[in-house]
């Protein structure tokens, strides 16, 4: 059985037309080790520490201060939202980056809200991730609306003339649950609001099309599938429809239209640039840009394909190297994620009785998953760099976890 599916996976790995992707990364050299927690924080691409360091002895060190222009530093925001765009579905000049990804959901809120003036409630996705909750919170006490929380299933329910901005993660990060962004789009869009995404777990795994499903707002980090590096800047879309009147809760001097005029009064910059705040952090944009290049020629179709192709094959994997399968009733895991491809991410997750340990012991293994407390296992699927290989060790070598658990009271 197990021979079969190594064979299988060569197989996979050899017709595999992102395959050559792999050796941009850093991976380390042993063959055991199978990295699938990329989804919480990307492997680093090789050219980054030398392009770093490019900008860090001579960008900074030589040139000093008129790296601003000569080294493009001023209009690096916008320069690499153009470079993130094509990932997202974007024209240019709609995506800017800067902040992390928590900034941008309160900016991206509180200027939703303002678009739409006179209503009274924003919508929350019940299960989101925390600190989209916490700010979506905060953005409603400012703007004078009150938070409304909904499961995505049953969104419709929660809308109504008083919606003014909904606020919906793509893919749900706990349970890997792709939502299907054209219809609740459309539906939030139906009764007059906003709809405001966050595409953290979705951009670099998978198509998102921004433009062509007419999203108004949306955000995500770049340190997960973009590969940006720990605390890389995130990114903010606004549609070129709603630019104009897009009034961010923090105007800060990079988003004045004539910064160095030191003017008493905030006036706008024309187009994304109004999403920007203060001086950015260049060190990290710059380490972000050069890791963009990874993505050069890559489709993101193909992306996709892929990430499908590796979490089916991870499924089939464990259901026949775990003792009892991963769907049957004496299976010793059961499948968060749905198996349908249309509402599934590029991650697995698996609740566990003993997932604490479980997980400890695959990362003693080497084989890096996460652990979202109390009990699931989270396995992220990055097809840059994730080979079919990897995914038949990984599945059996958490059967082998598996087993040892079962028979160690203790664990
Ligand atoms: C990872 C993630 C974040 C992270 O926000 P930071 O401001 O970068 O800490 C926010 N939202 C979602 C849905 C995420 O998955």
């Amino acid at each position: 059985m197990s021979e079969a599916l190594k064979k299988k996976a060569a197989a996979l790995d050899a017709a595999d037309e992102l395959r050559s992707r792999r050796a941009l990364f850093q991976l380390g050299d042993r063959d055991e080790d199978v990295y699938l927690d990329g989804n919480s924080l990307g492997a680093l691409p090789v050219h980054v520490p030398a392009r770093v360091a490019d900008v860090v002895q001579r960008q900074w060190g030589e040139l000093r201060i008129r790296s601003w222009a000569e080294s493009g530093w001023w209009d690096a925001p916008q320069r690499v939202g153009d470079r993130i765009a094509p990932l997202v579905g974007a024209g240019p000049g709609r995506v800017v980056v800067g902040d992390s990804t928590s900034v941008n959901v309160f900016k991206a809120v509180v200027a939703g809200a303002r678009l739409n003036p006179g209503r009274t409630e924003i919508v929350v996705d019940a299960t989101t991730f925390p600190t989209d909750g916490y700010l979506a919170a905060s953005a409603a006490r400012l703007t004078g609306c009150r938070i409304v929380a909904v499961d995505p299933g049953e969104l419709a329910s929660a809308l109504g003339p008083a919606t003014a901005v909904v606020l919906l993660n793509h893919v749900d990060f706990r349970t890997g649950r792709l939502h299907d962004l054209p219809s609740l789009t459309a539906a939030i869009q139906s009764v007059g609001a906003l709809a405001v995404w966050d595409l953290c777990h979705s951009a670099g795994a998978l198509p998102v099309g921004l433009d062509a499903h007419g999203v108004d707002l949306a955000v995500g980090c770049t340190y997960k599938y973009l590969n940006g590096g720990p605390g890389s800047p995130a990114y903010l879309y606004v549609a070129e429809r709603h630019q104009r009147a897009f009034d961010s809760p923090l105007p800060g001097w990079h988003s004045h239209v004539d910064p160095f005029a030191m003017a008493p009064e905030h006036t706008p910059a024309d187009g994304v640039a109004r999403g920007r705040v203060g001086t950015p952090a260049i060190l990290s944009l710059l380490a972000l840009e050069a890791a963009l290049e990874v993505w050069d020629g890559v489709s993101i179709d193909s992306v996709r394909a892929k990430s499908l192709a590796l979490t089916d094959f991870f499924l089939e994997c464990a259901e026949s190297h775990v003792e009892g399968g991963v769907s049957g009733p004496d299976s010793p895991v059961s499948l968060v994620t749905p198996l349908a491809h249309s509402e599934r991410g590029s991650q697995l997750a698996l609740r566990c009785a003993k997932a604490p340990v479980v997980m400890e012991r695959l990362i003693e293994r080497g084989v890096v998953g996460d652990l979202r407390r109390p009990d699931v296992l989270r396995f992220g699927f990055t097809p840059l760099y994730t080979g079919f290989a990897d995914v038949e060790r990984a599945a059996s070598t958490l059967a082998r976890v598996l087993a040892e658990v079962a028979e160690d009271p203790t664990a």
